[in-house]
């Protein structure tokens, strides 16, 4: 017997492994500075967790339609008109178990054995597996410093083959933290709409940006390539609600029906509990967010300067999400203790181990040469892990 290929074919998200591997050794009593995390080390605010209360004691606790309800999927169109000037219809809305959970409904309605998905690099861990999840070949793109980690029309266009189904783009970017500009956009728009392929549009870290930079959706730059794009967003980095579950879908109204009858047979609806929640994040007060914004502004700041001035690190200043994504490859062939780092995984390892600070390396972004920092978490931490890191660093020979 034995498990299925495309099973064979995928690994367990490495950033979760990271996080588990730090928690054990957290739990051991060992003092660990963590910035493996992706997630905001803010509560959720409490007019939402209130509104989550308030679903259970008057009884929202059955199923509600699959695909989310009616009340939600009106709150997420107001945002997508407030916030993107998007115009949709309710039949293009689905309400989701995650953002995660609704790009893994667009990998199985829109991918069929053998299609090509384009995925520049580096990307969030998941596009790839979800991807050979569904039989079909990702096409990774590198894309480097020089270019902001921002794939250009030149290397999308190089990339394109009779096979290709979509173009998977996440702005702003886990793990770099950079972010496309509207210019670059409609550059993309007008290849894919030439060439009329798919864009998977990953915007859950919209609205988490600095130095005052605005973000554009994509699908927001025409009629021809809103019907070819599917956004996807949700509640979860926005309104520290990761362990809610509430991400959500816009997109042409045959492919969201696809993705709602696959949700209805698979998940069905995303708890009712967290739908209500969800509701009052995006509708209520949004002022939790700038306070929210204003501390990972600083945070941000002081760990790029800081890592920029250890040496054999340099890392660009990223103007969205809760990362630094350091080049740590001029590192390569040193050793410590006799131990030789060779690689992101090396460097990653010896961290953890001797530095006691848990990171995830580069290569499990599709990007060797990095590594990712979050600063999803206290100043004093990432002071007291920074210290550590350079300490470690200054003492590889
Ligand atoms: C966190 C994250 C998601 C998933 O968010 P959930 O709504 O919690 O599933 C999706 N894409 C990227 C790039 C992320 O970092």
């Amino acid at each position: 017997m034995g498990i299925a290929k495309r099973a064979q074919a995928i690994k367990p998200s490495p950033t979760l492994a990271t996080a588990a591997k730090a928690k054990a050794m957290k739990a051991q009593g060992i003092d660990v500075v963590d910035f493996g995390v992706g997630e905001p080390d803010f509560d959720t605010p409490e007019n939402v967790k209130q509104a989550g209360i308030k679903a259970i004691q008057s009884g929202f606790t059955k199923y509600t339609p699959a695909g989310g309800t009616d009340e939600l999927k009106e709150a997420v169109l107001e945002k997508f008109k407030r916030d993107n000037g998007l115009q949709y219809d309710k039949s293009q809305i689905l309400i989701s178990c995650g953002a995660k959970h609704s790009l893994y409904n667009i990998a199985e309605a829109l991918f069929d054995p053998g299609d090509e998905v384009i995925i520049p690099s580096p990307y969030w861990v998941s596009y790839p597996d979800q991807v050979l999840l569904n039989d079909a070949l990702p096409v990774i793109v590198e894309t480097t410093e020089a270019e902001g980690f921002k794939l250009s029309a030149k290397k999308l266009e190089q990339a394109i083959t009779k096979k290709t189904r979509a173009l998977v783009l996440n702005s702003p970017s886990n793990p770099t933290g950079l972010a496309y500009d509207k210019k670059a956009l409609e550059d993309i728009a007008a290849l894919a709409v030439r060439h009329n392929m798919y864009v998977i549009s990953d915007e859950i870290y919209e609205k988490l940006i600095y130095d005052g930079f605005t973000h554009t959706s994509i699908a927001s730059l025409g009629k021809e390539i809103k019907d070819l794009t599917i956004v996807v967003n949700g509640v979860s980095k926005s309104h520290a609600m990761t362990g809610w579950r509430i991400g959500y879908a816009a997109g042409p109204k045959d492919v969201i029906t696809a993705m709602t009858n696959i949700q209805s047979q698979s998940t069905s609806n995303p708890s009712s509990i967290s739908q209500k929640a969800a509701v009052e994040a995006l509708r209520g007060p949004q002022d939790f967010i700038g306070t929210m914004n204003v501390e990972f502004d600083k945070r941000r700041k002081y760990m790029v300067e800081r890592l920029n001035k250890i040496k054999g690190v340099s890392c660009l200043m990223p103007v969205g999400a809760f990362y630094a994504f350091p080049r740590i490859s001029s590192l390569f062939g040193k050793s410590l203790n006799g131990k030789v780092v060779k690689n992101s995984a090396d460097l990653a390892t010896l961290l953890l181990e001797e530095a006691k600070v848990a990171l995830v390396s580069g290569d499990a972004f599709g990007a060797d040469a990095y590594i990712r920092l979050s600063y999803a978490t206290s100043m004093d931490s990432i002071k007291k892990g920074l210290d550590r890191i350079e300490q470690m660093i200054n003492n590889l020979r």
